[in-house]
């Protein structure tokens, strides 16, 4: 059976810890492919996301050094709320002779049995979480204290702080500063993804009208 990973994400920018977690996946899973999804309309998220095109770009460009990892545009394109569900299904019709797993950090996993149609996503694939940790706008849950899923796979992944929400805020807070028009993302996002950002203006913040 061919073992295939699956990655969604808002991807709003991608970052280190998305690579990361990505890496240690296919290594520690043994995946045959993983496939990234950026997701089309983040129903569970209270913000509009930046455009497609541009998060689509950035996910290939940040993916595109890992071998077995393709960037599947299908939520993107598929009308309506992105729900992993949808996904898993379109997918299994197509690979009648794959096992799945759905990679997802410790925040998702908290959220999980919120999700649409969850327990139908346990019966299609196996769920495989990497802690993180708490970030400043969520309580700190432990992996331990959900026990909704007992049947999950826990990724072994050094706890990663970066956040994309903190790295929008990093370059917005960074808007007309007189230097330089962006901070250093090294460390954060890949260079290509920087480039990108910097080449689109992406994530600055707009002037308020008067
Ligand atoms: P935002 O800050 O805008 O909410 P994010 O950094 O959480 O974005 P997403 O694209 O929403 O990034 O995350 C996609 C997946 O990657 C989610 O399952 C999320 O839990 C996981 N993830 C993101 N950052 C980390 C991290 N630092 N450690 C572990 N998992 C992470």
């Amino acid at each position: 059976m061919k073992r295939i990973g699956v990655f969604g994400g808002a991807f709003d920018p991608p970052h280190n810890a998305h690579l990361a977690l990505a890496q240690a996946a296919i290594e520690q899973l043994q995946l045959d492919q993983l496939k990234i999804i950026p997701t089309g309309f983040a129903w569970h998220k209270d913000r509009s996301l930046s455009a497609a095109e541009h998060r689509l770009k950035l996910t290939q460009l940040a993916f595109s050094g890992l071998d077995r990892v393709s960037v599947d545009e299908r939520e993107i394109k598929r009308a309506g709320p992105s729900y992993t569900i949808d996904t898993l299904e379109a997918l299994q019709a197509e690979e009648l002779d794959a096992v799945f797993f759905l990679l997802i950090g410790g925040d998702q996993l908290v959220a999980f049995t919120g999700w649409h149609r969850w327990q139908d996503i346990l019966s299609r694939a196996t769920v495989c979480v990497a802690e993180r940790p708490p970030q400043a706008s969520a309580p700190a849950v432990t992996l331990a204290q959900t026990s909704a899923l007992r049947h999950r796979i826990h990724l072994q992944l050094p706890p990663m702080t970066v956040s994309a929400t903190a790295i929008r805020q990093l370059i917005a807070s960074h808007t007309g500063s007189p230097n330089t028009s962006q901070p250093d993302l090294a460390g954060l996002v890949p260079d290509a993804v920087a480039r990108y950002i910097s080449l689109h203006g992406l994530y600055q913040a707009r002037p308020t009208s008067s």
